[in-house]
């Protein structure tokens, strides 16, 4: 017996009742169940007659018996009303739903313990959905001060499984299994860190003897979660780091050096010169980088950005920077190209946009390395965008890029697959005759991962270790195809075809696959499973056979480009930590010299003229302005119609030709939208009115004013990104959030906090607090969000503490090899069989 085993082997759980608690709560194991955490727990030490109940009694717990039970069939559906009395009283217990199955378990004139909310109406009390059981099973259980209340879903209520069943099953899975659970955690460090054991942790957190054993039942629960998601972050990271290799950048190289004596328009701050130095020890190392740069908006990241680049382009590298919008990105391409005239280096700018002819002219300058650097959108993602040897890719912006478009940069240099005419027609054919498999195909490719079977890795462990001059690799990506086994000296590519391969169709996808790797150039083996088992021998001798007739061709190995993601939404510390644990994370903490503090300022809209006026006298001094409008993606056609309104107010009360306005959303063709944005940077206009759109990265340093309409119904970073278009000249610049009088509490909270500070880590710690992790980037991907029991937000310091010793533990011994660390060794191995954790992409 063991704790994987599914929940049946548990007494009073039938298939049936399993099968709902795996649809509805994803419990399949003792081991889930066992891990299926109460979310409160309630004090039923004390019991009510029912003449004591008053309005303030909110749960209560009443013994008594029922006198009669009838349905009521009303328009609405019918209900079931108990009369239930204790001697002082009567009270009525209504089911709303599944009368049916609890009319028939409720008995008359037998005593029952429930337990419930109160309802009143008009004075008199009735409980709905009472938690029941009977005196005689009350009493036959061991009582605990405090019952624990589960999760549940509505449906497993209607279906009978109540808080009360749940409870019985986790009660008898205790009683049946107690002895075999196992410690997770090595002697030494329950010692260090007075941890309660696995077994007490698990019981106490079920049935809390005591609030005392609770509470550290829930420290060493939430100790040993984050505990094993930092050990798989550092993991990660260290495996990166001696695994997987980078190019070497030996030198500075003389173009940064010339650019940096010569060219540079002012001196770096401290905090970029340390930045530089962390990315240069990265990037002239073995190892790979993969770096995050965190700055608040206008720190100076582009400038570093464009001498990492530098630094490549003087090892004969080329490099590409990213951004999330067009606007963005011929910001980025203006600056650099203006950054570096007098220069050798040829800048190219890619985008949506981009048409065909310049487009093939820069796919022909990437792959003869003519051009050094690519500035793009998505567009540099596409596959036919090639290089001769990227060297560096940075990401302006990375929230906006998703954890799949990023990995597409890993495969940049790789030779694009040649497929002949015949080939790309029987590609098509696929595609089109396989719509559901290849889509799969691309969804597991992306991914990375595939369900091992059996079969595949007994062949895995002959495979890997047959000697000969060439080697199998398990898992390579060819178009859209994860390939189970492949040999690319010698062009020879193994598949299993798995069970579930029987269909006639699968069979005709197969063999359409076998095709179009053939027109790849693979040679391509098909085994069956029971071929695997049944005759490994022959099939082995086989494959040898086969190696041995193909030609040894020479293969170039593909060295993922350095990696450098920037983003102006600083994470608060904590978070960064477990989101981002497993990445090197720099950070620009200073703002260049001579920047004033921007004035702040939250404004009800029947002020609105007076900032009006404030706008003019900012404009007589030569300024300019922004005023920004929500753009909520639901309601895109009331947001239009507010923007326009406001254009058209804003026209009305700062006539051209004395003012000029530009006006910029979203849904304009980027043609229009670059025309608008430039007038605005060369300054004929002076307004710029706009949607969200400009929120990242846009700099016009004469702006001066940031105007926000109906600020509340923005997010904490979204304003702070707002307000950073602004003060990055040297003249006093100003936000105002412009609001209705109506606000709720978070809204208020947000605004406040916006005029209290400009620092955006106290920010962000702010938006964490409101917001909780789910909404802040890269916690989608990070497991964070599955948390059991700790909670990254509230438990700060149990998580310093877990990490710490994640990193002691694994300094002393990253194999846990040390027979005190078994416990880790299994858990480790066990996770690493089913975390979804593991891409070597972040
Ligand atoms: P962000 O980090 O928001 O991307 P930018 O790279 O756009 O910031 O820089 C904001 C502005 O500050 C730019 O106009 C840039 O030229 C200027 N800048 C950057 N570093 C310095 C510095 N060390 N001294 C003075 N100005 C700087
Ligand atoms: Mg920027």
């Amino acid at each position: 017996m063991n704790l994987n085993h599914p929940i049946t082997y548990i007494k009073g759980v039938s298939v049936a009742r399993a099968e709902l608690l795996f649809t509805e709560l994803g419990i399949k194991s003792c081991n889930d169940i066992l891990h299926f955490f109460p979310f409160r727990y309630i004090d039923k030490t004390q019991f009510y007659t029912i003449n004591e109940l008053t309005q303030n009694t909110a749960e209560v717990q009443v013994v008594g018996k029922i006198k009669a039970v009838k349905e009521i069939t009303q328009q609405r559906g019918s209900r079931l009303v108990a009369t239930f009395y204790d001697g002082t009283g009567t009270l009525d217990l209504v089911w709303f739903k599944g009368a049916k199955w609890i009319k028939n378990s409720l008995k008359t004139d037998v005593p029952y313990v429930i337990y419930g909310k109160l309802n009143w109406y008009n004075g008199v009390a009735n409980m709905p959905h009472p938690e029941m059981e009977t005196v005689k099973e009350y009493k036959s259980k061991p009582q605990t001060a405090m019952q624990p209340v589960y999760p549940a879903t509505e449906k497993l209520a209607n279906k009978g499984i109540t808080n009360k069943i749940l409870r019985g099953f986790i009660q008898n899975l205790f009683e049946q299994f107690f002895d075999i659970i196992e410690e997770t955690l090595p002697d030494y460090l329950l010692k260090e860190h007075q941890l309660l054991d696995k077994k007490e942790s698990l019981f106490n957190i079920h049935f809390p003897k005591s609030q005392e054993l609770l509470a550290k039942a829930q420290y060493r629960l939430k100790f040993e979660e984050l505990f094993f998601i930092q050990i798989q972050l550092l993991q990660k990271k260290l495996i990166r780091k001696s695994k997987i290799k980078g190019y070497v950048f030996e030198k500075v190289g003389e173009y940064f050096t010339d650019f940096y004596t010569n060219h540079l328009p002012f001196e770096l701050t401290n905090a970029q010169k340390r930045v530089l130095k962390e990315i240069r020890k990265d990037i002239g190392s073995t190892a790979h980088m993969n770096r995050l740069l965190q700055g608040d908006v206008g720190s100076g990241k582009t400038i570093v950005a464009l001498l990492s680049m530098l630094i490549a382009i003087g090892n004969g590298y080329q490099a590409t920077i990213m951004a999330p919008t067009e606007i963005l990105a011929i910001q980025h391409y203006n600056g650099i190209v203006e950054l570096l005239e007098g220069t050798t280096i040829k800048v190219e700018l890619l985008t949506g946009s981009t048409r065909i002819k310049k487009r093939r002219e820069i796919h022909t300058g990437l792959e003869d390395a003519s051009v050094h650097i690519l500035v793009g959108t998505h567009a540099v993602l596409e596959d036919k965008v090639r290089f001769r040897n990227l060297g560096l890719a940075i990401i302006d912006e990375q929230h906006r890029f998703g954890v799949a478009q990023r990995s597409k940069l890993w495969q940049k240099n790789q030779a694009p697959a040649s497929l002949d005419k015949k080939g790309v027609i029987l590609l098509e054919k696929y595609k089109t005759e396989h719509p559901k498999i290849y889509k799969l195909h691309k969804e597991i490719a992306l991914k990375r991962k595939n369900k091992t079977s059996k079969e595949e890795r007994v062949l895995w462990d002959v495979l890997s270790t047959i000697s000969t001059t060439s080697k199998f690799i398990r898992y390579y990506i060819i178009d859209e195809f994860l390939i189970d086994f492949i040999c690319l000296e010698k062009k020879l590519i193994i598949e299993v075809n798995g069970k579930y391969h029987t269909t006639e169709v699968q069979q005709e996808a197969i063999n359409l696959r076998t095709e179009v790797l053939t027109a790849f150039g693979y040679k391509v083996v098909r085994l069956n499973e029971n071929q695997i088992i049944n005759t490994l021998e022959k099939t082995i001798a086989r494959i040898i056979a086969t190696l041995k007739i193909l030609p040894t061709i020479i293969v170039q190995k593909s060295v993922p480009p350095h990696v450098l993601v920037m983003t102006a939404t600083p994470i608060p510390r904590t978070l960064a930590m477990s989101v981002y644990g497993d990445l090197d994370i720099s950070v620009i903490d200073e703002l260049p010299p001579g920047r004033k503090e921007i004035k702040t300022v939250h404004r009800y809209d029947s002020n609105r003229l007076s900032v009006f006026k404030f706008l003019k006298d900012e404009i007589d001094k030569g300024r300019q302005a922004y005023v920004v409008y929500p753009l909520i993606e639901e309601s895109e056609a009331m947001d239009y119609k507010d923007l326009m309104d406001g254009y058209e107010s804003i026209s009305r009360d700062f006539p051209s030709p004395k003012y000029q306005i530009s006006i910029v959303r979203g849904k304009m063709k980027p043609a229009d939208k670059e025309f608008e944005m430039n007038r605005f940077i060369k300054g004929e206009t002076q307004i710029m009115v706009a949607t969200t759109v400009i929120e990242v990265g846009v700099n016009v340093p004469n702006a001066s004013v940031m105007v926000i309409e109906s600020a509340e119904r923005f997010g904490l970073s979204q304003l702070h990104q707002l307000r950073g278009r602004v003060g990055r000249g040297a003249s006093q610049s100003y936000c105002i959030l412009l609001s209705s009088f109506k606000l709720s509490s978070d809204s208020k909270t947000r605004l406040q906090t916006m005029v209290d500070t400009t620092d955006g880590f106290k920010i962000a710690e702010v938006d964490l607090k409101l917001r909780g992790p789910g909404n802040i980037m890269g916690t989608q991907q990070s497991g964070v969000l599955n948390l059991k029991i700790a909670d990254v937000v509230k438990d700060t310091a149990i998580l310093q503490k877990a990490r710490q010793t994640a990193i002691n533990v694994l300094e002393e011994d990253a194999s846990f090899s040390n027979p005190k660390n078994a416990s880790l060794l299994k858990v480790y191995s066990q996770i690493q069989k089913t975390s979804g954790l593991w891409s070597n992409i972040s």
